[in-house]
């Protein structure tokens, strides 16, 4: 094995993947003054994050932990202790923290207060230089080698790192051009972790029905949607945004059906949709293809990954935060405040071992 740049000097955390999560974890441990460092792939930090909410970043949602985690589906027991020690009130002062000035809408969700995403990054990373966090972007990192006694070296194409602990935080698989490419649920599959197989989640649903595709482009807030299980029994009904596409629908309510659907594994099934006084009928919509989709169901199995530390149960000092897991939310700041919440809980448990 190559000596690594640092060996006199492992650092005492790792981070792979300066997204989300990787932003969020290298400044907690900034805050709990636990050494690390932060390795990204692309030549910056957070490219997803950039896109979120239409480049606006709906960063979280005004509620408390336990309507967060009645709203957020199948893996809220799982996320129960990270979400309730970094809830979204506390995000929302972590950020109001970095100066950042925040929009609250009628709903609870929060926006920075200038709308743009942007601000977002730029926070995270004039806090980590400020703080004296070393950042390495443009560097995938290629592998992630337990070493024998203890601690990991990652390796880059360009050099290998000495770590006392890695935590992996490289994201879900769709829009691969943000850099998260599945990198991550490679290198737990090689370390012996189970990876529950992706499908899109939070995506639109393909229909050439000219009552749709004649209105492309066109957005209706008042929409609402209803799925029925192949009884006619309704499983879902959400009020939110409607919007027709050339490839179909699309919008809130028709992204949250879709999530619904791929969750509870419906293969018949009808969605109702509802817009400007319009009632619309469809059977069994195709989903669009991954690579589109706002959030990557499945990922690193939750059966190994301990919900008290984000510690693996395989690996020691192995750690997991935000979409490499098998975690998604609905839309409106659950999938962030996720991906915040993990990373949270993976350094506290290591700066508090
Ligand atoms: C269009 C769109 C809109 C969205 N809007 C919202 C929203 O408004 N609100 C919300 O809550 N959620 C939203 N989401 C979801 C949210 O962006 C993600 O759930 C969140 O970014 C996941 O954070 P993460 O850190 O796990 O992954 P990411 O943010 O994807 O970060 C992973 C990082 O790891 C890096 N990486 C990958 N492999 C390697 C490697 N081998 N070496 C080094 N680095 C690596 C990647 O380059 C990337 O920067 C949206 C998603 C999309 C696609």
């Amino acid at each position: 094995m190559n000596k690594s740049v640092n060996e006199m000097r492992p650092a005492g955390l790792a981070i792979v993947g300066g997204g989300a999560a990787g932003m969020f974890a290298a400044a907690v441990a900034a805050e709990r003054k636990l050494p690390c460092v932060l390795v990204e792939r692309k030549a910056r930090l957070g490219s997803k994050v950039l896109m979120t909410a239409n480049g606006r970043c709906n960063f979280t949602k005004d509620i408390s932990p336990e309507d967060f985690l009645r709203d957020v589906g199948p893996c809220a027991k799982w996320a129960a202790a990270a979400v309730r020690e970094c809830p979204p009130r506390q995000i929302i002062r972590g950020f109001k923290s970095l100066n950042m000035p925040v929009r609250r809408m009628a709903d609870g969700r929060m926006f920075p207060a200038d709308g743009k995403a942007a601000t977002v990054v730029h926070a995270f990373g004039d806090l980590l230089r400020d703080e004296g966090v070393p950042v390495i972007t443009n560097c995938p990192v290629t592998g992630i080698i337990p070493r024998e006694g203890g601690g990991f070296i990652v390796r880059t194409a360009g050099f290998d790192l000495a770590a006392a602990n890695v935590l992996v935080a490289t994201g879900g698989v769709s829009y691969p051009k943000t850099g998260s490419v599945g990198d991550g649920q490679n290198f737990a599959r090689q370390l012996g972790h189970k990876i529950v197989p992706y499908r899109p989640g939070l995506i639109g649903l393909e229909t050439d029905d000219r009552r749709i595709t004649s209105l492309a482009g066109r957005r209706f807030e008042d929409g609402r949607a209803k799925v029925m299980d192949a009884s006619g029994r309704v499983v879902f009904d959400y009020r939110g945004e409607v919007d027709c596409e050339s490839f179909g629908l699309s919008g809130a309510a028709i992204y949250n059906s879709q999530r619904f659907i791929e969750h509870a594994e419906l293969k018949e099934y009808s969605i109702e949709v509802w817009f400007a006084h319009e009632r619309l009928v469809f059977r069994n919509l195709r989903s669009r293809p991954l690579k589109e989709a706002i959030v990557t169901i499945g990922g690193v199995s939750l059966d190994d990954v301990d919900p008290r530390t984000m510690e693996s149960r395989k690996v020691k000092g192995l750690y997991f935060a935000g979409e490499v897991l098998d975690v998604d939310g609905p839309t409106g700041g659950y999938n962030l405040t996720l991906a915040f919440a993990t990373a949270r809980k993976a350094v506290c448990s290591i700066a508090g071992r």
